[in-house]
């Protein structure tokens, strides 16, 4: 008998789940219902139309090869059945149907299954504050959002706009609206953007990001304030109000559980519906997949929402197979891996930052932080600023976050296998990646941060962050703070926070300049700190007992300078 399969939800994971299991059986009958009037919409790539990166709105519904993924495709294709504007309002386990509306004529109906799959992704949070239904204010979310925004960047009447939330979507949104010519203050409730990075990290993207917007931290939107029904300003909490047309909210995802919950489904503890490793629910005949559902951390083994793209898709691929051959193939869990570009900076991370690492009881953990180029000067190499966690004892990898205008997807992506793979960063110091100068240097910047840390567990470096000395100098600590560039880097820019400049070249001759106390604390620093590195071991050879070197130095330093 042909194998029923229905599929609720037809954006990312719901037609990956139904294509492969097409793959796996070409009898069984498919269908997708699907609430929008789209289906397979790359929602990752809004922003960039809203952007104007690209202006061919099909582009956005095709596949690979540059088909447009409609009805007609699914059915010529994959002979896959799909309903457009139709939502699911009810799952019946008891006699494996559902029942849907459809939402252009109104009439319901219902279908039966053998496996059911919901794939209902997630729904954006908006502020439950006064106003937040005036015209004017949205979520950038669905794609009828994005041409929405578009359609704003297009006529180009509105001038001034906020930006609600400073994770991922509501960065990548101050992107898109500053392309299309718009002022954009970004409020973010928290003390720093994009919560995955340490804050020292996040520090760093908003400095750059404040170069191109207003970016206001710690202040949470009280009300939205109009006239006849317009948004014409945001009011903050400490009272502040931001004359605009435009807000677009961008302060999470819940996971859409609603009809799992009114069937009965189990559903976790972060609000994803329960599912095991074969991606099937509490009810053996029913998968869930992609935003809805929640997944395992692979490192802390707690269940997270992780409301990511090639999550769906991965999860869609598992579940499709496991309904038509049983449970055979796994989806393990997730490290978090992550990116997203701000301007010409890539900014993205893997597995635990410091700041969470701790949260979650990990006491015993190292961290380091390297700047340097991604490939030679000569072929014109970018800035990476990374920063490693690793487990002290057993140096196993915890965490990367990467940021800067170099080729940060690599590093996150070396980062992400080496702690998929439980890699130590033993195992990573002499890693064998690929290199020649157009893409790397002899040295990759990745292996390279592994050598420092290995040196920083072997106690051959010590190394002081940003904030660390930051405490220090408020704490007025009698330090010697030693930048050791040229005289003309120094000119050029310094951070003028009372330290004196010996060239290392020159060093060795100068020592006689330096404290007779041989246990002085001495901090020392370059532009990214290879220079700093070497002029601490110098100050150590000549018995020096408290140097420390600046880590990621000038260009890892997250505070305005002196020039
Ligand atoms: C602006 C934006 C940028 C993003 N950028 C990235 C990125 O760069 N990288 C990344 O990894 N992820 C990114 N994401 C996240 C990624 O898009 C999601 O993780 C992914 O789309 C989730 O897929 P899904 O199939 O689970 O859910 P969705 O893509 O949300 O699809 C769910 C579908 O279910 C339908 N549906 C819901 N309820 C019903 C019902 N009752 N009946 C029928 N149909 C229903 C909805 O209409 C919807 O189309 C981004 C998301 C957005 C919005």
């Amino acid at each position: 008998m042909k194998k029923r399969i229905i599929v609720i939800g037809g954006s990312a994971a719901g037609p990956k789940a139904a294509s492969r299991a097409r793959r796996l059986d070409e009898n069984a009958e498919i269908t997708i219902f699907q609430k929008a009037s789209d289906l397979s919409m790359a929602s990752c790539g809004y922003p960039y139309y809203v952007g104007g990166l690209f202006d061919d709105r099909s582009q956005l519904l095709c596949s690979p090869a540059g088909v447009v993924r409609d009805a007609k495709f699914f059915w010529n294709a994959k002979k896959i059945n799909t309903k457009v504007l139709t939502e699911v309002t009810s799952i019946d386990r008891k006699q494996k149907k559902i029942e849907f509306t459809d939402l252009t004529t109104g009439e319901t109906g219902t279908a039966a299954y053998d496996k059911l799959v919901i794939a209902t992704g997630s729904n954006a949070r908006k502020p439950p504050v006064p106003g937040v239904e005036l015209e004017g204010i949205t979520t950038l979310q669905s794609l009828s959002d994005a041409d929405y925004l578009r359609k704003i960047r297009d006529e180009g009447v509105i001038k001034k706009a906020v930006v609600i939330g400073g994770g991922l979507i509501g960065i990548e949104t101050l992107e898109a609206l500053h392309f299309a010519g718009i002022d954009i203050t970004l409020v973010e409730l928290l003390p720093q953007l994009l919560t995955f990075l340490d804050k020292h990290m996040a520090r760093l993207v908003e400095k750059y990001v404040q170069t191109k917007a207003n970016v206001i931290l710690q202040n949470g939107v009280a009300s939205f304030l109009g006239e006849n029904g317009k948004l014409k300003a945001v009011k903050l909490q400490d009272g502040t109000e931001i004359p605009c047309d435009l807000a677009v909210v961008a302060i999470g995802v819940t996971p859409n559980n609603k009809l799992a919950k009114e069937a009965g489904l189990n559903i976790g503890e972060t609000g994803g519906i329960l599912v095991d490793e074969y991606m099937q629910t509490s009810d053996p005949d029913i998968y869930a997949i992609g935003d809805c559902v929640e997944i395992p951390h692979l490192i802390t083994h707690k269940p997270v929402h992780a409301p990511f793209g090639d999550l769906a898709n991965l999860q869609g691929r598992v579940a499709g197979e496991n309904l038509i051959a049983g449970n055979v193939v796994k989806f393990p869990g997730t490290i978090q891996t992550g990116i997203c570009k701000v301007f010409d900076y890539g900014v993205g991370s893997t597995g635990l930052s410091e700041q969470n690492a701790l949260k979650l009881g990990y006491t015993n953990i190292e961290t380091v932080v390297n700047a340097s180029l991604d490939k030679p000067g000569f072929m014109n190499g970018n800035l990476l600023i990374t920063k490693l966690v690793a487990d002290k004892q057993t140096g196993k990898i915890l965490g990367a976050q990467v940021i800067g205008p170099g080729d940060v997807s690599k590093q996150v992506a070396i980062w992400a296998m080496a702690i998929k793979g439980n890699f130590s960063v033993d195992d990573m110091v002499n890693a064998d990646l690929p290199y020649a100068p157009p893409f790397s240097l002899a040295i990759d910047h990745s292996i390279a941060t592994a050598h420092i840390m290995q040196n920083k567990l072997k106690g051959l470096f010590t190394g002081i962050s940003a904030e660390q000395l930051k405490d220090k100098l408020k704490n007025r600590d009698p330090m010697l703070l030693l930048d050791v560039r040229n005289p003309n880097e120094f000119e050029e820019t310094r951070l003028g926070i009372g330290e004196r400049l010996i060239p290392l070249g020159q060093l060795r001759n100068r020592l006689g300049e330096l404290p007779e106390d041989k246990n002085r604390e001495i901090i020392t620093w370059c532009k990214i700190s290879l220079r700093g590195y070497e002029a601490a071991l110098i100050l150590q050879a000549n018995g020096y007992s408290n140097v420390k070197v600046l880590e990621g130095g000038i260009a890892a330093w997250p505070w305005s300078r002196q020039k």
